[in-house]
């Protein structure tokens, strides 16, 4: 890769960040990773920081052990284990958003499954595993603290795009950071729309498996809509 290309990407990773925070996905927690373009055995992260505050310089290196490389000292986040378990378990990430969203939680916590309620959210379609993290890990503090947690994560995502977290949150991946960030985005718009759906009280139909399908590979051919309204929004706050 182009080192203008690597320019390009590292500036998607930073208005990730804000981007996920400006829609409320991420908050004072929660983060964004890239596998980097020019080592897969390698991603890169902001360090320990709010994702709204994150800037360029913030970034840092780590191999798929979740170790900060080139020596860098800084302090990382300790959940970051998520993002190098599935980079490692999963070839075709190049992205991850890792997410408190509240109006996700929900669903993390009850045995009605998160499902696609709308077209937007048909990425959704091929289902929504929850990491119980209680299986094999007994009583925690619910976090992602090290590789056995990140491998039991990676494990229950599977060949998904999004597992949820019971009492914490969820993951979204994609191929592309744009990809995971639209997932991240429409996982909690869905959340919301699907709650909504079942207190109105009647049956709810959500999409069939080949809707969900169909709509999804649409989707999929115009995130570049999205991305750029999401990107422009994001220079225009940073006065670029
Ligand atoms: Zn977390």
């Amino acid at each position: 890769m182009t080192a203008i290309a690597r320019t390009d990407l590292l500036d998607d990773l930073v208005a990730a960040n804000h981007i996920l925070a400006g829609l409320g996905v991420l908050d004072g927690f929660g983060h964004v990773s890239v596998r980097d373009p020019d080592d897969p055995d390698a991603y890169l992260m902001s360090r320990s920081l709010a994702p709204e505050l994150v800037d360029p310089d913030d970034i840092m290196a780590f191999d798929l052990a979740s170790s900060p490389r080139h020596g860098d000292t800084r302090t990382p986040y300790l959940e970051r284990f998520i993002h190098g378990a599935i980079y490692a378990r999963r070839p075709d990430v190049h992205a991850v958003v890792h997410s408190h969203a509240p109006g996700v939680v929900p669903f993390a916590a009850s045995t009605v499954p998160l499902r696609p309620v709308y077209h937007m959210g048909s990425f959704l379609g091929a289902g929504v595993p929850v990491f119980e993290i209680r299986e094999r890990f007994g009583m925690t503090d619910m976090l992602v603290r090290n590789g056995a947690q990140g491998q039991a994560l990676a494990d229950a995502l599977a060949d998904r795009s999004v597992v949820l977290m019971r009492g914490h949150g969820f993951c979204a991946v994609g191929d592309s950071v744009p990809v995971a960030v639209f997932r991240a985005a429409y996982t909690q718009a869905n959340a919301a729309l699907q709650q909504q759906a079942i207190a109105l009280g009647g049956d709810v139909t959500y999409l069939d498996d080949a809707e969900a399908k169909q709509a999804d590979a649409t989707n999929r051919s115009v995130i570049a809509r999205p991305w750029a309204l999401w990107k422009a929004r994001y220079h225009r706050r940073m006065g670029a």
